[in-house]
């Protein structure tokens, strides 16, 4: 079992230098990626990711030339080299190689490089919560692309791990009101309603988050509120989680420094944790 990338149709080892000067993910940020999780030899909500890096890849203007079915035959090549049962895949599309103008450029064909690598779910910390950090956001108006332009978002993990934090809880300045994680969707529950801020431009519409709005929440008989809220509400909240493919359902036990509930993970989030596990489990048989 050992990590391995996949670049310009065959399998590499992670540390071959072949990214090409002028590719326009490495000097512009220019592309778009998706990060998969692999559960028992499978590909977990292939289709929504790849529905995701469909719209990313079509607000960016970058030509979509390759199919769902080559890129989830890519996926399983890497699976079965590398031998990775449970893992994750990162890949990314970049609008292509040309010499540097911020243009686009023409004739130029988008650069697939995609990885695998060894992951295990969190459980020991999915089971005590974390600490969350809060920040200003300061990314770009267009969050809902998942784009290869992360600076905004690694400065506000980094702020966090400063300040002894596991993740950033971002807040907009201006209306004071929360979007989310710097790699995760933020979500808080107050008096049985479970809140999250609502899918426009200013978030990114994670898988985690659709599965448990579109799948989990209704089959538990949840209530869901899609609305923005404070900081202040957030730290004055009965519970609070945030999501993503990595960390899947994960309770957050403090935020800004005042104590969410009663500094436990709550009864709700472990019940959506569970669910999602379940889910997960059945899926990936
Ligand atoms: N928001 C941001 C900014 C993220 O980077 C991520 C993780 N990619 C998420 C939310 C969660 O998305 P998902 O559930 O698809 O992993």
């Amino acid at each position: 079992m050992r990590p391995l990338g996949f670049f310009d149709g065959r399998i590499v080892e992670l540390d071959e230098k072949i990214v090409a000067m002028e590719d326009r993910g490495h000097q512009f940020g220019d592309g778009i990626y998706e990060a998969t999780r692999i559960y028992n030899g499978k590909c977990f909500q292939l289709k929504r990711h790849l529905d995701r890096c469909v719209r990313s890849l079509r607000e960016l203007k970058i030509p979509i030339v390759y199919t769902y079915e080559e890129l989830e035959e890519i996926h399983y090549s890497l699976i079965q080299a590398s031998g990775i049962t449970n893992g994750f895949i990162y890949f990314q599309i970049t609008r292509g190689t040309a010499p540097r103008e911020h243009g686009f450029p023409k004739n130029v064909i988008p650069h697939l490089s995609m990885f695998i690598r060894p992951m295990q779910t969190k459980t020991e910390l999915q089971a005590v919560g974390v600490k969350c950090f809060l920040t200003p956001d300061q990314r770009w108006l267009r969050c809902d692309i998942k784009s290869l332009n992360l600076l905004g978002n690694v400065l506000a993990k980094q702020a966090a791990h400063d300040a002894k934090c596991f993740e950033a809880v971002m807040y907009r300045e201006d209306k004071n009101l929360i979007t989310e994680g710097s790699s995760s969707n933020f979500f808080i529950v107050k008096d049985e309603v479970i809140w999250t801020h609502p899918i426009n431009n200013l978030i990114l519409k994670g898988i985690t988050r659709t599965i448990l709005l579109e799948d989990i929440i209704p089959s538990l008989n949840l209530t869901i509120l899609e609305k923005a809220f404070s900081p202040e509400f957030a730290q004055k909240a009965d519970e609070a989680f945030i999501t993503s493919t990595s960390l899947e359902v994960m309770p957050v036990i403090s935020l800004g420094g005042k104590i969410i509930g009663d500094g436990k993970p709550g009864k709700i989030t472990q019940k959506l944790q569970r669910a999602y596990r379940e889910k997960a489990h059945q899926e990936c048989k």
